[in-house]
C-alpha cells in the first residue's frame, strides 16, 4: 500500500559564484509508518528559513523523530543541533570517512569535522540496503563521497539521492556528480536508480522523472530572491538592480 510521502521543505537552488558554490540543497520531509524524517538539514545559512518553513507547514520540530543525512558535507548536515530529540542516521561508511580523517586524503573541504566529532555519539549508522521503516530502504550511492546514501520509497518508486545525483541534466547526460571521491564510481551508482525509482529528488536540482531520456520536472519552482549589496555609491546608482528575482 502506498502510504509514504515526500514533501520538499526548502527547494534546492543550483548556483555558483566566483567565491565558490552556493550550497543550497533540497531539504525534504519523508513520512513513513512510524517515522517522520527530515532528509538532509541544509547549512547554517538555511537554519532560519528551514525553521520558518516547517512552522508554515505546521510541522513541529519535535514531530521530526528522524534526521537522515545523505552525506556529511556542510550544506547537508549543519542543522542537526536543531533536532535535539531525533535519531540522526548516516551511513557507517560516511561516518568512518569523516571520523577516521580519511576525508583529508581527498582534500575534501566541505566536511565540518569539529561539528561532526562533537555530535559523534548521536549518530546512528546503517549499512547499504537497511530499512528505516516498512518499505523505506537505504541505498549506498558512492562517488561524490565514499559513503553517500539515498532513501528509496519502495512502493511509491521515489528516491532521494542527496548529491549522488546533483541534478537532472548531469544524470541524463552521464555526467558524474562532482566527485570528491571517485567519478566513475559515481556514474556506476546512477545505474542502481532506474530499477528502484521513477521519481528522483536530487541534491541540488528540481525533482524529476526521465522517460526515454526526456526529463519531466515535478512541482513548481519557487522564484529565488537574490540580494546583492554593493558599495553605497553603487547602490544609490543601481538601487533597482540590487535586488534580483530569478526563476531558475
Ligand atoms: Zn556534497
Amino acid at each position: 500500500m502506498k502510504q509514504k510521502t515526500v514533501q520538499i521543505v526548502l527547494p534546492a537552488i543550483g548556483a555558483s559564484s566566483n567565491r565558490g558554490a552556493m550550497g543550497w540543497c533540497n531539504i525534504s520531509i519523508v513520512r513513513a509508518p512510524g517515522r517522520t524524517i527530515l532528509f538532509d538539514t541544509g547549512s547554517n545559512d538555511d537554519r532560519a528559513e528551514l525553521c520558518a518553513e516547517l512552522e508554515r507547514m505546521e510541522i513541529g520540530i519535535d514531530e521530526i523523530d528522524t534526521v537522515f543525512l545523505s552525506h556529511l558535507h556542510y550544506d547537508h548536515c549543519c542543522n542537526i543541533e536543531v533536532f535535539e530529540h531525533a535519531d540522526i542516521f548516516v551511513s557507517a561508511r560516511e561516518l568512518e570517512y569523516v571520523i577516521s580523517g580519511e576525508f583529508k586524503k581527498y582534500n575534501d573541504p566541505y566536511i565540518p569535522y569539529g561539528m561532526i566529532k562533537y555530535y559523534e555519539d548521536r549518530f546512528r549508522t546503517f549499512r547499504d540496503g537497511e530499512s528505516l521503516a516498512e518499505g523505506l530502504r537505504t541505498v549506498w550511492l558512492p562517488g561524490h563521497t565514499p559513503g553517500i546514501s539515498g532513501l528509496i520509497l519502495e512502493e511509491e518508486r521515489v528516491i532521494l539521492t542527496g548529491d549522488a545525483v546533483k541534478n537532472a541534466y548531469d544524470y541524463t547526460h552521464g555526467i558524474p556528480p562532482y566527485a570528491i571521491y571517485d567519478g566513475p564510481i559515481g556514474l556506476e551508482s546512477y545505474t542502481k536508480i532506474p530499477a528502484a525509482a521513477d521519481v528522483i529528488v536530487p541534491g541540488h536540482g528540481r525533482p524529476f522523472t526521465v522517460e526515454k531520456g526526456k526529463i519531466t520536472y515535478i512541482g513548481e519552482q519557487k522564484p529565488v530572491d537574490i540580494m546583492i549589496y554593493p558599495n553605497q555609491e553603487h547602490l544609490d546608482a543601481l538601487e533597482e538592480r540590487a535586488y534580483q528575482r530569478i526563476i531558475l
